[in-house]
């Protein structure tokens, strides 16, 4: 889905563009109209179960207090606690928070980890505030959302504008308040406190793993694929270096200044991702430069667009010229891109599937702390593998057996999860 907003192609109504609450209900009924399912159910997974709304007041390093809005959606727990990030951001909105919810519904679900969706965080800019403003604001949100979180309720898992520090400090203030140390109340923490090893590349290793069988799957072999990288960051860096590793030739990767190529393949393994130096992209000696949309439209095997959301849209989607393209950030790829893919035959491998890395090692993390037992980064490899593998071939079935996109495809294994489990249950009381 278009986890951020809709681009200005997609979706245009005279409200304007469509929220990411009205993104979410409308794949859920695009999903529904694919699957037998009690359309009871359907309504109930329109709406959220809960939406904490809180006011987190912090006093500034000049003394004076300043009173931010923060948000936790919890959209459905029938498959087990809730689990989504936090994020730290001006344009955090209650909508936006239940929208994310929901998609982290499906994603948990695709994945088939025991988890619901949940989204929050609060509207502020965290460059705005010193690291002990961050603090403060952070200890007095947990203190706010304390009674709807917890390791057997809801866990928190960092987003934008948040990281492993927040997280660590999350976790203090609620351990505090329990009066015990409560590692599994969150996930990304940092290792020292609980957090998982390999958490942090987990995406893009993902999104290598879902590539290279979807390269498979069109009957290709890695070694002769060439592969495109949208934003070299934590995922797109990541996703590049292992499929260079597994033998593709990987010929461009861009950040928010522009892209790099070589069509005789670039090494990802000498070129600093955004977090280990940023603006490194852009210094390497290589024979051509781009930009970002030339990188889009390369006459390549495999575009991965890593960096945000909302890059392949109605305006772009005729000009792309690679065989299939894996979605490594939330939502880089418009709904009206996706019909245009859809017509041009373009597979699309979506994000929920892609990119669930994340949340898989966040499982992974979680039942670390649960039983107070770390996993070695060759363990949570073995397990990520595994773990993806049983996706990508229940998201394979679902695509063979209707006429479907990639995308449709992984919804409809996600929510005949969720749906089958509310039937299962039945309504309370
Ligand atoms: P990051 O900040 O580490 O890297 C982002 C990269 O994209 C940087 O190289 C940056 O220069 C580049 N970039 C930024 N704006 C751009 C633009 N307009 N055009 C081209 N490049 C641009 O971010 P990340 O953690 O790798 O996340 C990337 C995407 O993946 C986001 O959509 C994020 O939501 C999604 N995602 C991240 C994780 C995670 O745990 N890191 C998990 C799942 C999904």
């Amino acid at each position: 889905m278009s986890s951020d907003s809709t681009s200005a192609d997609d979706d245009q109504s005279a409200a304007g563009p469509e929220s990411a609450v009205e993104t979410a209900r409308r794949q859920l009924r695009r999903a529904a109209g694919h699957l037998d399912i009690d359309p009871n159910v359907v309504e109930r997974l329109m709406h959220p179960k809960r939406v904490q709304e809180v006011t987190v007041p912090i006093e500034r390093d000049d003394g004076t207090v300043e009173v931010f809005t923060g948000y936790r959606a919890q959209h459905d727990s029938v498959r087990g606690p809730y689990k989504g990030g936090l994020r730290y951001q001006p344009e955090v909105t209650r909508d936006e928070c239940v929208g994310l919810a929901m998609w982290m519904t499906w994603k948990c679900a695709v994945m088939d980890l025991p988890f619901g969706g949940a989204k929050g965080g609060i509207a502020v800019d965290p460059k705005a505030l010193s690291e002990s403003e961050r603090e403060r604001l952070t200890r007095r949100f947990a203190e706010e959302i304390r009674h709807v979180i917890g390791p057997t309720r809801d866990i928190p898992a960092p987003d934008m504008g948040t990281d492993p520090q927040t997280m660590a400090w999350l976790m203090d203030a609620y351990s505090m308040q329990e009066g015990e140390t409560v590692p599994g109340v969150v996930t990304g923490k940092p290792p020292v406190v609980g957090g998982s090893e390999g958490r942090e590349a987990a995406p893009g290793r993902s999104v290598a793993i879902v590539t290279r069988e979807a390269v498979d799957y069109y009957d290709r072999e890695l070694a002769d694929v060439t592969v495109a990288v949208q934003g070299y960051g934590s995922v797109g860096a990541n996703a590049a270096r292992l499929l260079h590793d597994w033998g593709a030739t990987v010929v461009s990767v861009s950040d928010v200044t522009g892209a790099i190529y070589d069509p005789d393949g670039l090494d990802p393994n000498s070129i600093p991702s955004h977090d280990e130096e940023p603006g490194a992209v852009g210094r390497q000696d290589v024979p051509e430069t781009l930009t970002n949309d030339e990188l889009l439209e390369l006459d390549v095997d495999v575009l991965v667009p890593a960096a945000i959301g909302n890059v392949l849209t109605g305006a772009n989607a005729h000009a792309v010229a690679a065989d299939v393209i894996v979605e490594g950030a939330n939502g880089p790829v418009t709904t009206a891109a996706d019909e245009i893919f859809a017509e041009r035959g373009i597979p699309v491998i979506p994000d929920i599937l892609a990119n669930a890395g994340g949340v898989t090692v966040s499982y992974f993390e979680w039942l670390q702390d649960i039983n107070r037992r770390a996993w070695s980064l060759e363990r949570v490899h073995d397990e990520l593998e595994t773990e993806m593998l049983a996706a990508w071939r229940d998201v394979c079935e679902a695509y063979e057996a209707r006429d479907v996109t990639w995308r449709d495809a992984a919804y409809i294994v996600a929510l005949s999860r969720v749906a089958e489990a509310h039937e299962a249950r039945g309504l309370w009381p």
